[in-house]
């Protein structure tokens, strides 16, 4: 028996095998999870089918998580699918790459309400649509970064959406909480992903992270599915609205270990 056996799991943001999404799929097709897809768009099935291929998926549906129609819509597939949802992870996020480089103060309007719009909003109204889905001892989960509680050079925009977002994230443990379905982030360090290669200045940020985080190594898409299996599971059955850090330990830290400093000075 694996710890996610029997239960319905949905995870959207799945962009290729270096996603996030991804390693929490693989993760919870070993824990025995009966696993569905939704990617955002055309664009990417060619890469999304032959994952799902590889652990059996086969439900495997587009939604743009910008539009209700196709929330609904999808929500509606999956229901005719499942019946009902144990598990539903939200891993999606972006802002232009305008928005990821040089001085906050010049965040557009429109790329603020983008921002937060596919990162942030989209997580609520996942939640909405599929809440009435949702069997008690369900898990909600989604996926930020610590850009949103300190500033993190470049990260800009999606610093205020994910500090949005782990709000959210409480709002929804709240009201989610008296149908006994959880809500929890996984606040993951630097991963090598198609979205994070949009944000200025992030391979050396990075290669700095094995120099300044107490265990001085990477975190890894295994990591974050791990954890993942952890919160979704009956295992944290009253853990709720956390924000769970898969960091390294890098946010426990104040200031820089001086050695580990010019370490990453020589780098
Ligand atoms: P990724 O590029 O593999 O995943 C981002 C996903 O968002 C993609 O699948 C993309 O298709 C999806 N997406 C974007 N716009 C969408 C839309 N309109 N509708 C539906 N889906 C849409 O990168 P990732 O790093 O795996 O990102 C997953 C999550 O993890 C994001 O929320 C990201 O901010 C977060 N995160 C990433 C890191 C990192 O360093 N990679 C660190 C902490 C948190």
């Amino acid at each position: 028996m694996g710890l996610l056996t029997g239960k319905n799991a949905l995870i959207f943001g799945l962009a290729n095998d270096r996603s996030i999404a991804w390693g929490i799929a693989q993760a919870f097709a070993r824990e025995g999870a009966n696993l569905g897809f939704s990617y955002a768009g055309d664009m990417l099935e060619k890469r999304v089918r032959p994952l799902a291929a590889q652990l059996g998926v086969n439900f495997v549906e587009q939604c743009d998580v910008a539009s209700d129609e196709q929330i609904a819509a999808v929500t509606e597939k999956a229901r005719s699918h499942f019946g009902e949802i144990d598990i539903l992870v939200h891993s999606i996020g972006f802002a232009n790459k305008d928005e990821l480089q040089g001085k906050f103060y010049n965040t557009s309007r429109a790329g603020f309400h983008l921002a937060m719009d596919i990162s942030v909003y989209s997580f609520v109204g996942l939640a909405k649509a599929f809440q009435p889905l949702m069997r008690r001892g369900g898990a909600m989960l989604t996926l930020t970064y610590y850009g949103s509680v300190k500033v993190a050079p470049n990260y800009n925009m999606m610093g205020v959406a994910k500090a949005a977002l782990e709000a959210s994230t409480r709002y929804l443990a709240s009201d989610l909480g008296e149908q006994g379905v959880r809500v929890n982030a996984i606040s993951a360090g630097p991963v090598r992903t198609l979205a994070a290669m949009g944000v200025s200045g992030f391979r050396e940020m990075h290669k700095n992270f094995v120099e300044l985080s107490p265990l001085h190594e990477n975190i890894s898409i295994e990591d974050c599915g791990n954890a993942a299996v952890y919160l979704c599971s009956d295992w944290a059955a009253h853990v709720t609205g956390e924000i769970h850090y898969v960091d390294s330990g890098y946010n426990i830290m104040a200031a820089p270990d001086p050695q580990a400093l010019k370490a990453a000075k020589a780098g």
